[in-house]
């Protein structure tokens, strides 16, 4: 069997805060194999971004204490020394946030600063290293890219920024890309653009991605595999089809109740009520207990573990529910939502 390119094994951040720990990651483990698109997906708060800042070692270490393994291509990431640590995120993981203005620097003209990036990774000249750059603002998608590459970060658009920075992300050609939100802050015709960039370059590139997202429509669009996280740990896993057709958390099923629809009329059966916990005194048992229409005397006592339940060894859900509920309750949601799509 191939290695994996990524490979967390109980992975566990913890931040020392005047309230109290906060444990924000709290037992995640998962795989990332090259050229896979592994979408993570939760509320906010849920501790997507820390899990992801934890795999780049971008803690303050400070404040974050964690444990467990990061293995990308076997190399513990939470043990290697600092300078690998920058080796490895300027030259084979890179990272995209969903502000594309906090990583440019405003007063440098966007060829500038592409240039200035080649140039750290690549022993070309200046004027090759503009080349470079401006073939990457047309591979994604900036019109007039012989123009534009004089502009200046404000004098673009955001769903024009984001693409600079994936143009900046794609420069060492990474093996893997980890996107935080990046399309949280666009409206929604310029979020599909950029979605179905990313999608096209993780084609042409082969790089593997993991896209953070709080919403499920964009896992749908770009994922491969899928993590729900709920409160620092993951409640249900498996392919992006599976995970669709048969969701078997009564989280998932929330998630899935709150998409956006077509057909307003048909009743949000699944709406989550209530907030995400706070990760400094989370609920006993199941996190998810109280706002689970399904909660039972054990889920306040007893936490469940990931297991396999519904036939797919690759499919898991962490809840106490039986099997069988699990397959009607999806089966009925899934009903509802496509004669809802249909309508
Ligand atoms: P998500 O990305 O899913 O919205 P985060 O990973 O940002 O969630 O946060 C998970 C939890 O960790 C939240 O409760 C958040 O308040 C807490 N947290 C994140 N960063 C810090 C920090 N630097 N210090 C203390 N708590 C933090
Ligand atoms: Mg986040």
């Amino acid at each position: 069997m191939s290695e994996p390119l990524l490979d967390v094994r109980d992975l566990r951040t913890e931040f020392s805060t005047d309230d109290g720990i906060v444990r924000a990651v709290d037992g995640v483990s998962f795989k990332v194999e090259p050229g896979q698109v592994l979408g993570i997906v939760g509320e906010s708060g849920s501790g997507k971004s820390v899990t992801c800042l934890t795999v780049m070692g971008l803690n303050d270490p400070k404040f974050a204490v964690s444990s467990g393994e990061v293995l990308f291509r076997g190399e513990d990431l939470l043990k290697v020394s600092k300078s690998r640590l920058r080796e490895v995120r300027g030259n084979e993981i890179a990272m995209i946030f969903q502000d594309p203005m906090t990583s440019l620097n405003p007063v440098h003209k966007i060829g500038r600063q592409l240039a200035e990036a080649v140039v750290l990774h690549e022993d070309v000249s200046r004027k090759q290293a503009y080349a470079r750059a401006l073939e990457l603002l047309k591979a994604v998608g900036i019109p007039r890219a012989e123009r534009r590459i004089d502009d200046y970060p404000h004098q673009f658009s955001g769903g024009m920024r984001q693409r600079v920075m994936i143009a900046m992300a794609l420069i060492n050609n990474p093996d893997l890309i980890i996107a935080d939100e990046p399309t949280t802050a666009l409206d929604v015709t310029t979020q599909a653009q950029i979605l179905a960039l990313l999608k096209r370059l993780q084609e042409d590139f082969g790089s593997a991605v993991i896209m953070i997202t709080h919403d499920l429509g964009v896992v749908a669009e770009v994922a491969d595999d899928v993590i729900v996280m709920y409160a620092a740990r993951i409640v249900e896993r498996g392919a992006v089809r599976s995970i669709f057709n048969e969701p078997r958390h009564p989280y998932t099923w929330g998630l899935m109740g709150s998409l956006p629809r077509l057909d307003v009329n048909v009743e949000r059966l699944y709406q989550i009520p209530g907030q995400p916990p706070s990760l400094l005194n989370p609920p006993v048992g199941c996190r998810f207990h109280p706002r689970c229409a399904f909660a039972m005397p054990v889920c306040r006592e007893k936490d469940p573990r990931l297991e396999a339940t519904s036939g797919d060894p690759a499919h898991e859900e962490a809840c106490h529910l039986d099997g069988e509920t699990k397959s009607r309750e999806a089966a009925a949601l899934v009903a509802t939502l496509t004669a809802g799509a249909v309508v």
